[in-house]
């Protein structure tokens, strides 16, 4: 009897210590464990054997394993041992609908692709729901290819909204506004109305950030400019817009306004931070200075500009300049033709290095700085994403590192810019959900999106064939 008495006691004094372990532990729903944590803070901090606690959707605590495991009792946990945990990639520049026309028109100078191409299949093909499957193809990707926020420009851009939000991705969408009709808006008129209507849906949303995309000072005139940057100004918004991206372009406003595309967007006074400029190839010192005093950010894309033969932006300029400059994969319709993200960091720096004849420009951590932290700057989204940090967003991408290609790895950042594939990243959270483990896209159906993307290829096709 004595003896059942005290080991009853000695359980009960085991259940109590156990009990205050556990009480002094903190929860946390998320841990990735055992991982190399790449984490892009300013220090550059880098942590062998390291955790990352989330709760909801945040990052709550960063450091060696050894120790946070004590600290934390995770309701899940990711072992990522042998694996590098990095942020999310940022795409700051694409049209993801456009996957529904990859390889409709190539090899051709953007002028001619557009007008005669890519105008008129859209004309007889854009659809809301076009848009929407269009847009699931290309989260897919994203997704698979380690992208977890992409700004967008499109038509119909609550239905990439809608998919987006279904995919689970962060974006930034704009709705494009042209001088002609387009393919959802008609009028002038509608196009104002239907954006505005967009803006307020998606107020406080927690994944998508809605925004105005007047197309490019070539195809907008200045009045409806001032008109889409009173609209995103209204809704504290960001705008979206290409500038400077071929000589014709610059050739052509220098002709019709006696400045070029930067000066006259200053000019007629529609230039500010919430502006995120895509490519910004043809710029000289003076707009480079102007782009910095407006804190303008600028989308680097450098698979379009090479495909088009647009021409080769002065990244290294910018960056000297204290630009903030993102990388962009550009739509994947004749200008890329993928959403590959760690293939513009790749090619981000060597197109510096061999149009500047000299192989230290833009070394790979600064490519991949542009993948991330650079890219959250242009999207003013810093606070929130492009690193790994207590109190930030849980956007993170876990790459198996036990690919040929990335066996040995002497320097994280040179095998991110030069060996690792995007078809390496085994997992993606985002906002502290898990999108995709071991490749597998958890939120999206990957055969129903397929087998409609072959349904519209045949669709399309056929329109091009009539010509009404
Ligand atoms: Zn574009």
């Amino acid at each position: 009897m004595l003896l059942e008495a005290s080991r009853l006691l000695r359980f009960l004094i085991a259940l109590l210590a156990l009990s205050s372990t556990l009480s002094a532990q903190k929860v946390a729903d998320l841990a990735i464990s055992g991982g190399t944590v790449l984490t892009m803070n300013a220090a550059g901090d880098i942590v062998e054997d390291g955790y990352v606690a989330i709760a909801r959707d945040r990052i709550i605590a960063i450091g060696p394993r050894t120790q946070l495991e004590k600290e934390f009792r995770p309701l899940r946990t990711i072992q990522a041992a042998g694996q590098l945990v990095m942020p999310g990639l940022i795409n700051t520049h694409t049209h993801a609908p456009m996957s529904l026309l990859r390889g409709i028109a190539d090899d051709l100078p953007l002028k001619e692709w557009l007008e005669k191409y890519i105008f008129p299949a859209e004309a007889k093909n854009v659809t809301a729901d076009f848009v929407y499957w269009g847009t699931l193809l290309g989260d897919l990707e994203m997704i698979q290819s380690g992208v977890t926020t992409f700004a967008d420009m499109y038509y119909f851009e609550d239905q990439v909204a809608r998919a987006t939000r279904q995919a689970g991705l962060r974006a930034v969408l704009g709705e494009t506004w042209l001088d002609f009709p387009a393919p959802d808006n008609k009028s002038f008129d509608a196009m104002v109305s239907y954006t505005a209507q967009f803006l307020k849906q998606y107020q406080n949303d927690s994944l998508i950030t809605p925004a105005v995309a007047p197309h490019a000072p070539f195809t907008v005139s200045p009045a409806h400019l001032m008109a889409a940057k009173e609209l995103a100004d209204q809704f504290h918004s960001p705008i979206l817009i290409h500038v400077a991206e071929t000589k014709t372009e610059d050739e052509d406003i220098k002709a019709r306004y006696h400045a070029s595309p930067v000066q006259h967007l200053k000019n007629i006074g529609f230039l500010e931070d919430s502006v995120v400029a895509a490519h910004c190839v043809w710029v000289d010192d003076q707009d480079i200075a102007t782009l910095k005093a407006f804190k303008v950010g600028c989308a680097h894309n450098p698979s379009s500009n090479m495909m088009l033969a647009s021409g080769v932006a002065p990244v290294m300029k910018m960056i000297q300049a204290g630009l903030d400059v993102g990388l962009g994969t550009d739509g994947p319709a004749g200008s890329n033709n993928d959403f590959n993200l760690f293939e513009e960091i790749d090619l981000a720096s060597k197109l510096q290095k061999i149009s500047l004849m000299d192989p230290k420009a833009l070394p790979a951590r600064q490519s991949v700085e542009m993948a991330t932290v650079g890219g959250a700057r242009v999207l003013n989204m810093e606070k929130e994403i492009g690193s790994l940090e207590a109190g930030k967003k849980a956007d993170v991408i876990v790459i198996n590192l036990n690919h040929p290609n990335e066996i040995p790895l002497y320097d994280y950042y040179a095998g991110l810019a030069y060996s690792i594939k995007g078809s390496d990243v085994d997992t993606s959270i985002i906002d502290g959900r898990i999108v995709m483990r071991h490749r597998r896209v958890l939120t999206l159906n990957e055969d129903q999106i397929f087998q409609k993307a072959r349904e519209f290829r045949a669709k399309i096709l056929a329109s091009l064939k009539t010509n009404n």
